[in-house]
């Protein structure tokens, strides 16, 4: 059996697109785990020291302030 060249090329395609792919997935995980890690610093800047509160936008313990 004599192999195809258009499959050769096909599959060459096939795994550009599959790269391409999955460094955009990459790129995504990336980019989502840096928001995760951003969202959890929010998260624990936003929190009194004194009554573990979350704090509003301004920083100002309701409680304590
Ligand atoms: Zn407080």
């Amino acid at each position: 059996m004599i192999k195809n060249p258009a499959n050769a090329n096909a599959s060459t395609d096939a795994m550009g697109v599959d790269s391409e792919a999955a460094a955009a997935t990459a790129k995504r995980a990336a980019l989502s785990a840096r928001k995760i890690a951003q969202e959890r610093r929010d998260r624990v800047l936003a929190t009194c020291p004194s009554c573990y509160t979350n704090l509003p936008a301004t920083g100002e313990c309701g409680y304590c302030a």
